[in-house]
């Protein structure tokens, strides 16, 4: 961009911003920042501000939104911290890894609140140490984003869709003080925002009550569709939240009708689980959808909003999409309130580490299929064909020699989007906190009901964290800052909880001990046949040389999994199977055609070529254990009066 028009820009994204009138949150409290306080370049003068420092300032602009940039102007006034150290966050919460936001940076600059000159000194890639301001600071800088998901900034000619610590830079020891932010859409846009930010009497002008909620709160701001309802909590039928269905899609008005429907279908159907709503601070929750081509699929939970993304259609993938939605809502309560210590307070600056993942993803992921099934958002065969996947992920999975749940949920900065350049081996030493937490969630959801005939479950297990752990911050006014979770739960909570709810110390100690701690796996096969689900082989009898480590043609393309045939017999990734039991082979089908006859226990000769040498060695081939959970009464059984049972208080509306 020329660099006339760059100031034309700068210019059009500032100096717009002063004499506005800011309520701070919670309605109460005005803080006027003076027209002289902003042009003249001194510090605000009333005495009000003396006594309550004006809140962080920010005003976004989107001059050219097709070519990907936002102009940020940031105020810090009244400050007495010399250096002020601005930074940009290196992490969002919900996200694992280390994500470095600062590298988009166009460029950026520092003046005082005056407009003049001050010292710089950049301390890291995201962190500026500014000194000789004289009381204020003031931030000006340009940001590319093109990623629209749960965790950066995506900015094109229709939206801009901003997660915040993607998007603000902010000043440490000034984290407590609120912040107002102004948004300021391109030229003749028809843009509005959907965020769980604290409104303003103008519909772009927003509050947040300090850093943690500010950087909680995403932003679309595009011209969306919207559809809102309410739900009456079943604990207090005058408490009313009020949901916000704002979708950004290309396709029919219908299509968000029906969405909206099945979103108002999962919040009906999580609360019972529950017994009751978070206190949104707003009042409201909100669900931004964006269903475009150019988005990326994916999912964030906030404190009172969730960010749903996919490349999909409304019609089309709705089965698909509402998996997240159930998801996400479920988080409201497990993590964004029932949070643990690990992740309280989140670090903006560095990867949070947490060994409490399995509980707060992977029994999110269980409560999402869960509720769905409940609601009759899916077929029965949906929901256990995912558990088929889920167990047979986890029960054949090697990482499992390595690592329990706990330590897989520590995995979460290597994995959790994170990316490298060098390969990694995660097939052999990870396996998804998601994917075994949500095993551990169904194992222990089975356990329970199957000890105590359905009279306890692991909703009430959940519903007893919350009471404990969540519920305490859910009242606003109580003088608990929002954003902000005062009784995180520690894994000895979590376990004393369990202890609690089965009345069992030691059946408690024993689960935990065992398939958390511990790295065994739930006799699923056992529990499920309580419900009239059977756990049947895929493959009865048959042998195997592992799951198939072949990209095309016979090339063996990432490590094979350690405890597989192919591996004890030595093959490596790299490796080029020429003949198996004495047949030259081309593809991997001609592979299982091979040993199709064969047993478990028999062992095959296999070549293979290594860096232009041929070798033999001998796989000794396993059991195929794959297992498929189907109903039994799609498999010609009858379901007996117990069994229709506990799957009717398993798996049945809770409404
Ligand atoms: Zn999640």
């Amino acid at each position: 961009m020329p660099a006339g028009r760059l100031a034309a820009a700068l210019l059009a994204a500032g100096l717009l911003a002063a004499g506005l009138l800011a309520t701070a949150p919670g309605g109460g409290v005005s803080v006027v920042r003076g027209v002289l306080g902003v042009l003249g370049g001194g510090p605000p003068a009333s005495a009000l501000a003396q006594q309550s420092p004006p809140p962080v300032d920010y005003r976004l602009s989107f001059p050219v939104p097709a070519q990907r940039w936002l102009a940020a102007e940031v105020r810090f006034d009244d400050v007495a911290e010399d250096p002020l150290h601005v930074r940009m966050s290196s992490a969002s919460p919900g996200r694992y890894a280390r994500h470095e936001f600062a590298k988009n940076l166009i460029e950026i600059a520092f003046t005082s609140a005056g407009g003049d000159p001050v010292e710089v000194e950049r301390r890291g890639p995201a962190h500026w140490a500014v000194s000789g301001h004289g009381g204020g600071v003031h931030v000006r800088y340009r940001l590319f984003g093109d990623r629209v998901d749960g965790t950066y900034l995506g900015i094109d000619a229709t939206h801009a869709h901003m997660n915040m610590p993607a998007t603000l830079v902010w000043a440490e020891g000034l984290e407590d003080r609120p912040a107002r932010i102004t948004l300021e859409p391109p030229a003749g846009a028809a843009w509005r925002a959907a965020t769980q930010l604290y409104p303003t009497g103008n519909p772009l002008v927003f509050t947040a009550p300090n850093l943690a909620y500010l950087l909680d709160s995403p932003i679309e701001l595009s011209d969306f569709a919207l559809r809102t309802f309410t739900v009456a909590d079943p604990s207090d039928p005058a408490h009313r939240p009020t949901f916000r269905v704002a979708v950004h899609h290309a396709g029919s008005a219908s299509a968000v009708d029906g969405y909206a429907e099945a979103v108002e279908r999962i919040v009906r159907e999580t609360v019972p689980i529950f017994g009751e709503f978070p206190r949104f601070e707003t009042g409201a929750y909100t669900f931004i959808a964006d269903y475009l081509p150019a988005a990326s699929g994916d999912a964030m939970e906030h404190r009172n909003s969730t960010v749903l993304t996919a490349n999909a259609r409304l019609d089309r993938d709705r089965a698909r999409l509402l998996g997240s939605v159930s998801h996400e809502f479920f988080h409201a309560w497990n993590v964004e309130r029932i949070r643990p210590r690990s992740l309280e307070p989140f670090d903006f600056t560095r990867a949070n580490v947490s060994g409490a993942l399995w509980l707060g993803e992977g029994f999110t992921n269980y409560y999402g299929a869960l509720v769905l099934q409940r609601a009759g958002l899916a077929p029965l065969g949906a929901t256990l064909d995912r558990f088929t996947r889920v167990i047979d992920t986890v029960a054949r999975g090697p990482g499992r020699q390595f690592r329990s749940v706990v330590e897989m949920s520590r995995m979460a900065p290597f994995t959790d989007a994170a990316t490298a350049i060098d390969p990694t081996n995660f097939g052999n030493t990870f396996i998804s906190y998601y994917t075994w937490g949500e095993a551990v969630g169904l194992g222990l959801d089975l356990t329970l009901r199957s000890r105590s005939g359905s009279r306890v479950t692991l909703d009430d297990y959940m519903r007893a964290l919350w009471e404990r752990f969540g519920a305490p911050d859910g009242e606003p006014g109580a003088g608990v800052p929002p954003g902000i979770v005062t009784r995180p739960y520690t894994p000895a909570d979590a376990e004393a909880v369990l202890a609690e709810v089965a009345g069992d110390p030691a059946f408690a100690h024993e689960f935990f001990a065992r398939y958390i701690e511990g790295r065994e796996v739930v006799d699923y096969a056992a529990l499920l046949a309580e419900a009239g689900i059977l756990a049947r082989p895929v493959a009865p009898g048959r042998a195997s040389l592992g799951d198939n480590p072949f990209g095309g043609g016979m090339r063996v393309s990432r490590p094979t999994a350690y405890g597989s045939p192919l591996h004890e017999a030595g093959i490596a990734q790299g490796d080029v199977i020429v003949s198996v039991d004495g047949t030259r082979v081309t593809s991997s089908p001609a592979v299982g055609r091979l040993i199709r006859d064969k047993r478990p226990g028999d062992r095959v000769a296999i070549v293979f070529r290594r860096q232009g040498r041929e070798t033999e060695t001998t796989a000794t081939l396993a059991a195929d254990t794959r297992v498929v959970l189907v109903p039994a009464e799609a498999a010609g059984g009858d379901l007996t009066p117990a069994q229709r049972a506990f799957r009717k208080a398993w798996l049945g509306s809770r409404q």
